[in-house]
């Protein structure tokens, strides 16, 4: 089958869940649970988005809740190629934040190089610390990739649970895709 939609559009009290670790988030064909726009069950989705894109948000909101470019007979999104930002699964973190937001640490290995070089014409142990910063980055980077896809997770469990319920068959579908290698 088609992919589906991949809407970001889910309301993600949660924080990651812990629980997901080891499984591998993707969308499956056949849901669009979190296309439903209906803003009584959407306050965190709203909230997150900046005045332009709640604008756009509401403009979509059908009369039954759904978003009016989704299909929900066949469960796809209509426009999936040109659907807004806040529906794609890559802003997820930047609309619900990131757990290591805020902490010092080298915002990519070439500023931790930079830095190195810094020190290097301070006399400090550079090359070592250059690596060091380089090693942080990494890892800081790997965990935001970790956080990201145990939100998504999260989000979309959460999604699924409230409109097909926890044990129907699409939640089932997406729990055997998540076990999957990527
Ligand atoms: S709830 Fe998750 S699996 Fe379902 S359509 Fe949205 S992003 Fe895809
Ligand atoms: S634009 Fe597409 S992906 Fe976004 S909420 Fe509507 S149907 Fe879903």
């Amino acid at each position: 089958m088609d992919p589906i939609t991949a809407s970001v559009l889910m309301p993600c009290s949660s924080q990651a869940n812990h629980a997901s670790s080891g499984q591998h988030w993707q969308c499956i064909s056949g849901c669009g649970a979190c296309c439903r726009l209906d803003p009584s069950e959407r306050g965190e989705a709203i909230e997150a988005l900046n005045a332009h894109q709640r604008e756009l948000y509401l403009s979509m909101v059908g009369a039954d809740g759904w978003c009016i470019h989704f299909d929900t007979g066949g469960r796809r999104c209509r426009i999936y190629d040109q659907r807004p930002d806040f529906c794609r699964v890559e802003n997820l973190m930047s609309l619900f934040g990131s757990p290591n937001q805020g902490e010092q640490a080298p915002a990519s290995p070439s500023q931790a190089n930079q830095d190195g070089q810094l020190d290097q014409r301070r006399g400090a142990k550079a090359p070592e610390q250059a690596k060091d910063l380089e090693q942080v980055a990494q890892l800081q980077a790997t965990l935001e990739l970790q956080a990201a896809n145990e939100l998504a997770i999260s989000c979309c469990k959460q999604q699924i649970r409230s409109e097909y319920g926890g044990r129907g068959r699409v939640m089932r579908r997406f729990l055997r895709a998540i076990r999957q290698q990527p």
